[in-house]
């Protein structure tokens, strides 16, 4: 059959993803999401620019307040109530020789935003109870969503989701299809999540702070099972958290956001190794250290995270920055500065300031 020929931009979209520098999945450009209330505007996301690539975890990273799960959120084109995306772009590419689809485009309620929402994009919560119906089986609620997104029939549909509940690890997962999510504990309630989430097999799944409400063992089994996953499908996985112990853990890249920001990305090497920016260096100094013995005192990052209706003139960290020049940080906004290949930090210490 005759193929119609490519464009140039296609073709070179190929050979980028043949020759070994493949075209990110996702590319957010300039995103900025904003709230309006009574009580002002909250720049939620403010300018956010970073990229996805295909099969790779990439950590967002930030104390509350820095506008990751808004960030994650608007990339599903769902952002909470009194907020919505006001501009920017989110170029969503699966297929890297056609033409990306800007999904700030699209209608959020819109029929082509909800089958990406359930088939092509999955999110998976710190609340899995939200996720799911109290009121419907695993087995019922999973049926569903596989019958409506990839045209299934009852018994086919029936058939995928006993296999990606046992994917997912849960056992006896056909008997299992009749429980209801409150008869599941913490971290098997959370294996379901996961499994909605993939049972259409999406390309890129956002993990908002998954393991934050389970204890230690539980959040390390369900990060190997995402790392697993991962592989299998060659996931793109977007995971915000505020826990640097699990972005070491997980991240392939890392995204640095403070006041809806972002203040340094870099692959996690380089930003564990080498950090450029005064906010990562602080958040990696307040890690816990297991040889650094029990009479030392933790540090922790100086001042609070400012009132989002109080933004600071000029580098939003300059109040609580050990580095900061007085008359310099606290007037100019800083700009995107590359250190390295892949390594960009906005601090004014870098680039053409000494
Ligand atoms: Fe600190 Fe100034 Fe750099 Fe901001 S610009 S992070 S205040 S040194």
């Amino acid at each position: 059959m005759l193929q119609t020929p490519m464009s140039i931009k296609q073709m070179s979209a190929v050979v980028r993803e043949r020759g070994g520098m493949p075209s990110p999945l996702i590319e957010v450009d300039n995103l900025r999401t904003h709230f309006f209330g009574n009580a002002g505007l909250v720049k939620a996301v403010d300018g956010v620019s970073f990229s996805i690539p295909r099969g790779k975890t990439v950590c967002v990273v930030g104390e509350s307040g820095s506008g990751k799960s808004i960030t994650g959120r608007s990339i599903l084109n769902q952002v909470p109530r009194g907020g919505r995306i006001v501009s920017g772009a989110i170029r969503y590419r699966p297929d890297p020789a056609q033409p990306p689809l800007d999904i700030v485009k699209l209608d959020p309620r819109g029929k082509e935003m909800r089958a990406l929402r359930g088939a092509q994009i999955g999110l998976i919560s710190q609340e899995p109870m939200a996720a799911l119906s109290p009121f419907h089986t695993i087995g019922n609620q999973m049926v569903e969503v596989i019958r409506l997104h990839l045209k299934m029939g009852r018994r086919e549909a029936r058939e995928h989701a006993i296999e990606t509940l046992a994917l997912v690890g849960i056992p006896r997962p056909a008997e299992r299809m009749e429980s209801y999510s409150f008869q599941f504990s913490g971290g098997m309630r959370q294996r379901v999540c996961i499994a909605l989430a993939l049972s259409c097999r999406p390309k890129l799944l956002i993990a908002d702070e998954p393991t934050t409400a389970l204890d230690v063992t539980t959040q390390a089994n369900i990060l190997d099972l995402l790392s697993r996953l991962q592989a299998d499908f060659n996931l793109s996985v977007l995971f915000v958290t505020h826990d640097l112990g699990v972005v070491a853990e997980i991240a392939d890249e890392v995204v640095v956001m403070y006041l809806g920001k972002v203040v340094e990305t870099g692959d996690v090497d380089t930003i564990f190794h080498a950090p450029a920016h005064p906010y990562t260096k602080a958040l990696l100094q307040s890690v816990p250290r297991m040889h650094a013995g029990g009479a030392t005192r933790l540090p922790t990052i100086d001042g609070m995270v400012p009132s989002p209706f109080e933004r600071p003139q000029g580098c939003g960290f300059h109040p609580r920055c050990a580095m900061a020049v007085h008359g310099l940080c606290d007037r100019e906004v800083p700009e995107p500065i590359t250190i390295s290949e892949g390594h960009v930090a906005s601090c004014l210490l870098h680039g053409e300031n000494p």
